[in-house]
């Protein structure tokens, strides 16, 4: 379960940097409302951005085209099995060299590898001459979530909880689909979208949590939600536009959560030797020599902290407690409900929870679903005032 913890906090720390700076560059509020009436199909994941060098199988007889109108280059009888490399004016396929920007792969068996994960259905692959290419898999939401649950959570957690991981998962990436549909891709494979591992690591019990909930997503006034989730919540789920630059959602509030109590993740401990938070700001630009000590301050109704103070001997910093946490690593510094002690050089963190802490809390989930309560009742909890609706 490690891996789950620390996956999801990487969704918590990438999420709010990519609002932050979307919200400069835009300078207004990130939509938490989208309508359903244009939902783009298939999905767009990419599962390779700007790699340099991209190992490539292609089952059966095989297309690698070019598109927008560049003449078919390749066409394989048998399967293909090679490297594909970003040129200074486009691609090295193998020993064939082509100037093209976008290409098409297709397999007529369906099956096609990309760096040793497999995968069902076709690829769009974009050439950025001279730096890399980025793998783009179109791919139903369905057969997505069946790659993307069991990296998600533990398949054998009861059945109503993966039920709930499986609406939640299937939500956030349809609302990521809407808001991103004319870029090239929607979603990453990375903890920064969910995690997606392509068909082998599909499971059991997670493929029929997807099945049994077969297109229902939480809505809210017959729009689709941003349906956030972290690992625990410490006991109090966040409010959404608190921590990050979205516009106020009823159902992104937060809520008192007492199922993840006891539970993994519910509390932790965290020593670090001043001097190397010292290391840690200095690398990232700040002036940090003789650290003294530090302080968690304006904690909010959720019992998470906004800032953190530095103190030297010369005077004092303040820093967004968010970016203090991303800087000392959000596997470390587990979440922000956080207090601090320093003793003889050292720093002792004890906190709750893991993650960013804002709408669906899986452990929570977990014991909630132990406790005999439905997976409808669980979405309910967390996204007060939403309904689940059936696309
Ligand atoms: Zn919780």
């Amino acid at each position: 379960m490690k891996r789950l913890g620390l996956l999801l906090v990487g969704v918590a720390f990438c999420s709010s940097m990519m609002m932050a700076h979307a919200q400069e560059e835009s300078g207004q509020l990130l939509p938490t409302l989208l309508p359903l009436n244009v939902i783009p199909k298939p999905l767009r994941v990419a599962v390779v951005v700007n790699k340099p060098s991209v190992k490539v199988t292609i089952g059966g007889t095989n297309e690698i085209r070019g598109l927008e109108g560049e003449p078919l280059f390749i066409e394989n009888k048998g399967s293909f099995h090679g490297t594909m490399k970003a040129t200074q004016y486009g691609i090295q396929i193998n020993q064939t060299f082509a100037q093209v920007r976008k290409l098409e792969l297709k397999s007529n068996e369906g099956k096609i590898a990309v760096n040793g994960r497999l995968y069902t259905g076709t690829f769009i692959v974009y050439v950025d001459p001279g730096k890399g290419l980025t793998f783009v898999h179109d791919v139903s939401v369905e057969e997505y979530l069946r790659g993307v649950l069991p990296l998600e959570v533990n398949p054998r957690w009861p059945v109503e909880a993966l039920k709930a991981q499986a609406v939640v998962a299937r939500t956030f990436a349809l609302f990521k689909a809407i808001e991103k549909k004319d870029q090239p891709y929607m979603l990453t494979d990375k903890v920064t979208s969910q995690v997606y591992g392509g068909e082998l690591y599909r499971q059991k019990a997670t493929d029929e949590a997807v099945r049994l909930t077969q297109g229902e997503v939480l809505t809210y006034q017959n729009q689709i939600i941003p349906a956030y989730f972290h690992a625990n919540c410490g006991g109090r789920t966040e409010k959404a536009d608190e921590v990050w630059p979205v516009v106020p959602n009823p159902v992104l509030q937060g809520v008192v959560c007492l199922y993840c109590k006891g539970l993994k993740h519910s509390s932790w401990s965290l020593s670090l030797p001043l001097k190397d938070i010292e290391k840690v700001m200095q690398k990232r630009g700040y002036p940090a020599k003789n650290l003294s000590g530090l302080l968690f301050e304006d904690f909010d109704l959720s019992g998470r902290s906004r800032k953190v103070r530095l103190k030297y001997p010369y005077g004092e910093a303040v820093i967004k407690a968010d970016d203090f946490r991303s800087f000392i690593g959000n596997d470390r510094l587990k979440s922000l409900k956080v207090q601090v002690t320093v003793k003889e050089g050292v720093a002792h963190f004890k906190g709750k929870g893991w993650g960013h802490g804002i709408g669906f809390c899986q452990w929570g989930a977990k014991g909630q679903a132990a406790q005999g309560r439905n997976y409808r009742e669980i979405l309910l909890f967390y996204f007060p005032g939403s309904e689940i609706m059936r696309l």
